[in-house]
């Protein structure tokens, strides 16, 4: 293992690394090889990678090729500080250096730290707690069973939205509403129905109290960066409420200040979740993920022994989370992503081809006059940019929020001519 801590780090000259880990670990081999490679020993579930990356710092990634690539993907949103920021770096080495894991039969400062700075950055009332997860899957399997304990024979029901991508696992996927990913894994969890989204009349029609909870994204990610309305939330807030419901919110992508306020419901007065899901930019690019759960009531749903996890909550992952907080708001992070976010959103709004502009802060989605999006992130790689396309004529940008306007006005630059090719490349 030191060999392999060696040979990642280039620290401990002494100890000679293996010729395997060398190579793995210094990314030696050209991207066709490991291609090949992964098209060996990985299964097919996503398709061909598009680049084999080799080294990141900052808002820049490298291929095993030596090609540089401005990310505006950040990992789907997760690399909130960028690559290999070195305060994670330093915080998550030392943590593993002094106490990596322990089980939930033991706590540790760094988990008990990083759930009263959510709650608190929460604005979260009395008697609010969190549950940590590695994933956001897992945060919404826990907020599944927050639904069900919060069920009955007569109240059985639980409301997901149109468009809705919750994660993969079966108590997520149930709440997603794409078919493909549904159907081939049938039959999901019950009692989930999907209802029009942003639609506050349908959401009346179907609110009663046979309703345990309602599940929703303040702004749907992976359907193209579709933000619901302050009047559906407000009116989401107002209606669980009157009806005995939960009113859950997956703030997995849009959480930790990537629309430019800590969690994205915060941009709505008087919209307080009973639950709110995150993940992805919690870590800073270290899996951890967490259910918060507010007040009491929602608190002791799920009772000792109901629910739990191996890794969730270990000391490395909740010092990734602090570290990243830390970072987050000692930078002024909410002002500058808002700020960079309303630079790049204004320019996309006028380049020629793009018919609609959507999005807060640094998660923005672009509607394109045609089907070319994915022709889009193919030229964008070529020309050093990581975008992606979540639909045939919409792109996103996710980008860490440490990028600067002067990177953004980069791609902005590039994007006509990467527009004209993928344009002229799908024709
Ligand atoms: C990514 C995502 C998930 C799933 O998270 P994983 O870590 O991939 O399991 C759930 N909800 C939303 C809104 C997401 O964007």
């Amino acid at each position: 293992m030191n060999e392999i801590v060696a040979a990642a780090t280039g620290r401990n000259a002494a100890v000679a690394p293996t010729t395997d880990s060398a190579e793995v670990l210094a990314g030696a081999g050209s991207g066709a090889d490991w291609l090949a490679r992964y098209g060996e020993a990985l299964m097919g579930v996503f398709g061909t990678p598009q680049r084999v990356l080799v080294r990141g710092s900052g808002c820049y990634v490298w291929d095993a090729d030596g090609n540089e690539y401005l990310d505006l993907l950040g990992g789907i949103a997760v690399n909130a500080l960028g690559h290999a920021h070195p305060f994670v770096t330093s915080v998550v080495s030392s943590q593993l250096a002094t106490l990596g894991h322990i089980s939930n039969f033991f706590t540790s400062p760094t988990q008990v730290a990083l759930a009263e700075k959510l709650l608190g950055l929460a604005q979260a009332p009395a008697g609010s707690r969190v549950f940590f997860t590695n994933s956001g899957a897992e945060a919404l399997e826990a907020a599944v069973k927050l639904a069900r304990r919060n069920s009955t024979p007569q109240r059985h029901r639980i409301l997901a939205l149109d468009g809705a991508f919750h994660g993969r696992t079966m108590g997520a996927l149930a709440l997603t509403s794409k078919k493909a990913y549904r159907e081939p894994f049938e039959p999901l969890p019950g009692g989930v129905e999907h209802v029009p989204f942003d639609d506050v009349d349908a959401l009346r029609a179907a609110m009663d109290e046979t309703v345990a909870a309602l599940v929703l994204e303040p702004i749907q990610g992976e359907a193209g960066v579709r933000p619901l309305s302050p009047e559906y939330l407000s009116a989401a807030r107002a209606l669980t409420r009157e009806h005995g419901a939960l009113l859950i919110l997956d703030e997995v992508q849009t959480g930790i200040a990537r629309t430019g306020r800590w969690f994205a419901h915060q941009w709505v007065d008087g919209v307080l979740p009973d639950a709110m899901t995150l993940a992805k930019g919690l870590g800073g690019g270290f899996p951890v993920g967490a259910l918060v759960t507010f007040g009491e009531d929602a608190s002791t749903l799920i009772s000792a022994g109901q629910h739990g996890t191996t890794f969730g909550g270990n000391p490395v992952a909740t010092a990734a989370g602090l570290a990243t907080l830390h970072v987050l708001e000692t930078t002024g992070a909410l002002q500058h992503v808002s700020d960079v976010g309303a630079y790049l959103r204004e320019h996309l709004s006028g380049l020629q081809g793009v018919t609609a502009v959507r999005g807060e802060g640094l998660l923005i989605g672009f509607d394109l006059d045609g089907g070319y999006a994915p022709a889009a992130v193919q030229a964008a790689l070529t020309a050093g940019f990581i975008i992606n396309a979540t639909g045939p004529a919409t792109l996103r940008l996710a980008p860490p929020l440490i990028l600067t306007t002067g990177q953004a006005a980069t791609f902005l630059e590039a994007l006509p001519s990467i527009l004209t090719t993928a344009r002229e490349a799908t024709a």
